[in-house]
Order: structure tokens, then sequence, then C-alpha cells
């Protein structure tokens, strides 16, 4: 199964891929961390890629499309993937279909994850993530279960930390980019029949649910 997951920063994209790749055994390909893995690693890439993402602004395409290119040509997509945070403009989208055309393997849906603005920030405002098993967590909605959950990793309390651009101002432009820039793919792939859109608030599992009914449509 080719798909990939259309939402805004906080919808859950991230959360909802790796339930997926439990679900269906196919990798989440997120160039977010594909970008930050880079940057974390002071690669050439990494360094052109640093500024923009720390703006909140979209890098820019080529360097995205390559990295891409490089991606779906690794052996374990070859059963499908998830594709979150990628693409994020029309530019990106037409050519991720000329790609995908050209190995023959189109999409086989893009989801929708609808969520209310003002519960986008709060999400974004309580996101942590554990440097050590790279566990995204909320500190907001489920802060008990946390203080008693173990990382896989160390078998110690998770280390968390909060990403750099889910400050406030970086924020603010990144919600900003996302309505100017990807929203208009929702349009785009309504018009290649592969769209389908669900309620991505509410508990974590309940999301999933709603994610498992409309793939199987
Ligand atoms: P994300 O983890 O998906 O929220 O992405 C974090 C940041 O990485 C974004 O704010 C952008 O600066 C950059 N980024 C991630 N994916 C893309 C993409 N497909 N195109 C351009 N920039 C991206």
């Amino acid at each position: 199964m080719r798909i990939v997951l259309l939402g805004a920063p906080g919808s859950g994209k991230g959360t909802q891929s790796q339930w997926l790749v439990g679900r269906f055994h196919i990798p989440q390909v997120s160039t977010g961390d594909l970008l930050r893995a880079a940057v974390a690693n002071g690669t050439a890439l990494g360094l052109k890629a640093k500024e923009a993402m720390a703006a909140g602004r979209l890098v820019d395409d080529q360097i995205v499309l390559g990295m891409i290119r490089e991606r779906l040509a690794e052996p374990d997509v070859g059963q499908g993937f998830i594709l979150d945070g990628f693409p994020r403009n029309l530019t990106q989208a037409r050519a991720l279909d000329q790609l995908l055309a050209q190995i023959g393997q189109p999409l086989d849906a893009v989801v929708q994850l609808n969520v209310d603005y003002g519960e986008l920030s709060q999400r974004i405002a309580g996101r942590r993530t554990c440097s050590d098993c790279g566990r995204v967590v909320n500190l907001l909605t489920a802060p008990q279960a946390l203080a008693a959950e173990r990382c896989p990793r160390t078998g110690q309390p998770h280390r968390l930390f909060q990403r750099p651009d889910d400050n406030q101002a970086t924020v603010a432009e990144r919600l900003r980019v996302y309505e100017a820039q990807t929203q208009p793919l929702v349009e785009y792939y309504r018009q290649q029949s592969l769209l389908r859109s669900i309620d991505a608030e509410g508990e974590v599992a309940e999301v999933s649910a709603r994610l498992e009914q409309v793939l199987a449509r």
C-alpha cells in the first residue's frame, strides 16, 4: 500500500504513520525526520536545510526531491510506504506522480487529517520527543501515562526534548505555509480520486480506527 498522509503541523501525521507501520508493515518516509537527521549529522544537505527549517519555511524543492528519490529507491519500500510530510506543495506532488509513474507504483490513497486550528497549536505546544527512542508524545494529553512509561531503548524514563521549530513564532509561520502551499494539494488529490478525509481529533486509537476504515474502502 502506498499512502500519503496530508495534514497541518500537529495533525498527527507522525503518530498515525507509526501506527500504520505496525499495522501494514511498510516503512514511514518522513521528510521532516530525514531533514532533521541531516541537520544533526551536519551534512551539506543539512546545512542548506537548517535555516529554512528553523524559520518554519519549506526547504528547497530540489533538496527534498533528491532526498525522496534516493529514499524511494531503497529496497524496503518495495511493498509500499507511508509518506509523512511529503509532498508539501504542487511542485513536489507533480514530481512524486512522475517518479511513481516511472517505477509503475502509483499512490493508492491520500488521507487528509482534519484538526481544528486551536487544537493544532495546543498539540504542538505539548509535543515532546524522546532523545533515546524517538517516540513522540504529548505532555498535555497523557502526562500520567507518560511518567509511568519506560523508554524501550534505555529502560529509564523517556528523556524528552521539544523540537526547536515547535516554538510559537515558528509554528505560526508553519501553519501559514501549510495554508498557502500544502492545502491546495487537497484539491489536487481530490481530482485524482485519491483523497479521503478523516476527523483527526480525539484519542489516537479512535483516529487510527477511522484511518483504517477509509483505507479499506
Ligand atoms: P515536519 O517534521 O514534517 O513538520 O517538517 C519539519 C520542517 O522540515 C518543515 O517545517 C520544513 O521546514 C521541513 N520540511 C519537511 N518536509 C518538507 C517538504 N516535503 N518540503 C519542504 N520542506 C520540508
